[in-house]
């Protein structure tokens, strides 16, 4: 019998007052796993994730499933304590405070685990360390990425959301971020990426869907010639 999915999406519904953002996607990530969406700008990869992450409501019939918790309406804040980590596109640090004081508010979002995600987000992230006392607002971009992606780390998240980690990002941290994600799950972490650009994606894991106009359109196993016409099709311009 293959193992319950860690992650269940079903028909997840999001609306802004009328505009549809995302029809109705349904998909499973399994403990460990790595699951990548990809689409075009304005496709809805974002709402997605944050309809998983609880940082927008899900339209009715939806339904979000962790490890067998119904989390559908459950707000944001359980969904950490839960075991659902986010590194959300604007990365959403608390500016003023210190790297070691981000990272230390991720630990505390969610008690009761074993207290070692802080010493463990810094020995994936050793980048970090030299930079705990500085404030998050004085860190390059891809630096405060880092930082979110640790914060997130903290929560010793069993399951990982990563909303475009890499956008903006020089090429050599690119790489690193793809090494960070390919550690956490040989570690058993497992993920749900958000990605515009299929390299990335493939890059890190072999099972991608295509998002388009809110609807799942794609999906495939890394099979050579699914991604050569996913490549080749209008659904990432
Ligand atoms: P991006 O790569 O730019 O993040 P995306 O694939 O993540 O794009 P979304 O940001 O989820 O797509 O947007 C999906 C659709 O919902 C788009 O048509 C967008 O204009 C619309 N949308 C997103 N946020 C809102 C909002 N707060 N109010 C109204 N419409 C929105």
């Amino acid at each position: 019998v293959a193992a319950e999915p860690l992650l269940r999406v079903d028909d997840l519904r999001v609306d802004y007052r009328g505009v549809v953002a995302v029809g109705g996607v349904s998909l499973r990530v399994a403990e460990g796993q790595c699951v990548a969406v990809i689409g075009a700008n304005g496709a809805g990869k974002t709402s997605l994730l944050r309809a998983v992450g609880g940082f927008v409501p899900a339209g009715a019939g939806s339904r979000v499933e962790l490890a067998g918790v119904d989390l559908t309406r459950m707000p944001a804040h359980r969904r950490v304590r839960a075991g659902l980590g986010s590194v959300l596109e604007n990365r959403h640090l608390f500016p003023h405070m210190t790297v070691r004081d981000n990272l230390e508010l991720g630990a505390a979002a969610a008690p009761g685990r074993s207290g070692a995600g802080l010493r463990g987000a810094l020995s994936l992230l050793p980048e970090l360390e030299g930079l705990l006392d500085r404030r998050a607002a004085t860190l390059s971009g891809g630096q405060q990425q880092f930082v979110a992606i640790g914060r997130a780390l903290a929560t010793e998240p069993r399951l990982l959301l990563l909303d475009e980690p890499t956008n903006g990002l020089a090429p050599r941290l690119v790489e690193r971020v793809i090494e960070i994600v390919r550690h956490l799950r040989a570690a058993g972490t497992a993920t749900l990426l958000v990605e515009q650009r299929l390299e990335v994606a493939v890059a890190i894991t072999a099972e991608v869907h295509v998002l388009a106009h809110g609807r799942v359109v794609h999906s495939t196993d890394g099979d050579t010639a699914d991604l050569a016409r996913i490549a080749h099709s209008a659904y990432l311009s």
